[in-house]
């Protein structure tokens, strides 16, 4: 146990998950007076911090380094031959995710929580047992406990991940040498990420995707422009693609599948990431014994607006009770949860506009809804693109593909939905964000000065866009 008094058995707060949910609520529980400790088997973080969103996201900022180094010339910068080596790369992605798990050990310190080592389940009323390496147990008592325990990528029956051939997220993110040809399945944010990668590292990328579009919770129009992108970096991909079987044999996997068409296609690659979702961890934490209720579909943990399950002071936050699988997501609710613990909530989390990120090239960044989804809902909508060949910025940068699309409720200008394909996407994003949530009209957007150049004024040439007026189109 790393933390304070070692001999501690009892808190107010104690969480079961140390990943943003879990760790970023025990900050803010201590920060409001609560005495807390938090459980965690594997290292404090979680999986976003130690095996997800950051050492992917140190491995695409070496990925797009690769391809601006390939491209080059154009700078004036020349090589004699340039080779590539996924190796250090994968090693330079653990130095950060170590670093920043360090952190979160030296910011439990300073906000004195108390770190328990060990698998945490429920063992009666405000009670957690632990249970160590070694296997000795240790019970401790909370008045409140917070459940944060996250989700594990899915295995689908015939596509079983054997960690060799079959990959799994985790076992890419560990990759030291990028497979000469991988075949993802799945085109959701991991798919679409370690294509990214991979290919620049020199595999040859097939992706297999079951629906009619890759990246299919965005826009349509953002999906078809990612397609594109990525088809024109040289990668294969099969939209609404039912894979059938998977053969590991001694050249690699044969994946047999149906093609959109209805036609039966093979394809041999050395190596397969399994990118279909993620399920929740909630199958070995005691919620039977403790009565604790699962939705319906896919085992989440079933909470109210407050975070709190049926069984009173059991809390669930995060990816283990379901929504948008998303760490920031993950934090905010575990915030909301404490601060309600605490007596000093503001109000339920904003499901309504948490950002979604793909940090692809070209990244992509949305809030809100999609065309599709307002017109479903009756809005009467104003729809505006402004693509980023309008943006001096992204001219220079070379980094000129893609658009911003905005769409307006025409009554009051309220801004719907907004969604970024292109340079610094995941940044932009944030712009609309609080837009939103100080509940701007599209006109405020513009009529904020915007400095120039900068990509950020392509926010504001989109927010004109939608009222049919951009200046640079
Ligand atoms: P996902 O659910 O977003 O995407 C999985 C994709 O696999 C879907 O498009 C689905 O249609 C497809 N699929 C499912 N079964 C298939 C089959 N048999 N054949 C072909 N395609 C099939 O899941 P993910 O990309 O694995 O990510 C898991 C979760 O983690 C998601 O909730 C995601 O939002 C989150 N995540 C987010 C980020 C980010 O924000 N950048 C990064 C990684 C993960």
């Amino acid at each position: 146990m790393a933390g304070n008094d070692k001999n501690k058995k009892s808190f107010d707060l104690l969480m079961i998950g140390g990943g943003p949910g879990g760790y970023v609520a025990a900050i803010r529980a201590a920060q409001l007076g609560l005495d807390v400790a938090c459980v965690e088997t594997e290292k404090l973080g979680g999986v976003c911090l130690n095996i997800g969103c950051i050492p992917t996201k140190a491995l695409l900022t070496s990925a797009l380094l690769v391809n601006e180094v390939k491209d080059a010339k154009k700078h004036g910068i020349s090589m004699a031959e340039l080779s590539v080596d996924l190796g250090p790369a994968q090693e330079r992605s653990r130095k950060v995710a170590d670093q920043l798990n360090r952190g979160v050990t030296m910011l439990f310190k300073k906000n004195k929580v108390t770190h328990i080592e060990g698998y945490g389940r429920l063992a009666g009323k405000g009670k957690v047992e632990v249970e160590t390496g070694d296997g000795s147990t240790s019970t401790y008592e909370a008045k409140h406990i917070l459940l944060a325990t996250g989700s594990r990528p899915r295995s689908l029956p015939f596509l079983e991940i054997d960690g060799e051939k079959i990959w799994s997220s985790d076992d890419a993110l560990f990759a030291k040498e990028a497979p000469g040809t991988l075949a993802i399945v799945g085109a959701g944010a991991i798919g679409m990420e370690f294509a990214d990668i991979f290919e620049a590292y020199g595999s040859k990328v097939t992706i297999l995707e079951a629906l009619d579009r890759v990246l299919p919770v965005e826009d349509k129009d953002i999906s078809a422009q990612m397609e594109k992108a990525f088809k024109k970096r040289g990668m294969d991909i099969h939209t609404g693609a039912r894979l059938e079987k998977a053969e590991p044999g001694k050249k690699g996997v044969t994946l047999t599948f149906k093609d959109k068409k209805g036609e039966t296609q093979t394809l041999t690659v050395d190596r397969v990431l399994s990118a279909v979702g993620r399920i929740p961890n909630t199958e070995d934490l005691g919620l039977d014994k403790a009565g604790v209720k699962l939705t319906e579909r896919g085992n989440f943990i079933e909470v109210d607006q407050w975070m709190r399950t049926n069984v009173e002071g059991v809390y669930a936050v995060g990816d283990c009770a379901g929504g948008p699988l998303l760490a920031h997501k993950a934090s905010h609710e575990g915030i909301v949860c404490v601060e309600k613990i605490a007596g000093e909530a503001h109000g339920p989390v904003d499901y309504a506009n948490i950002p979604n990120c793909t940090y692809c090239h070209p990244e992509v960044a949305s809030v809100g809804l999609t065309e599709e989804q307002a017109r479903e809902q009756g809005h009467d909508i104003e729809v505006g693109k402004f693509p980023w060949v309008g943006n001096g910025r992204a001219l220079a940068h070379g980094d000129a593909d893609g658009f911003i699309k905005v769409i307006r409720d025409k009554k009051y200008s309220e801004i719907l939905g907004a969604h970024i394909i292109g340079p610094h996407a995941t940044e932009l994003i944030a712009e609309f964000v609080l837009g939103r949530h100080l509940e701007s009209t599209v006109e405020e957007m513009e009529k904020a000065i915007h400095p120039h150049p900068t990509l950020s004024e392509a926010v504001a040439e989109a927010a004109l866009a939608a009222l049919g007026r951009p200046i640079h189109i």
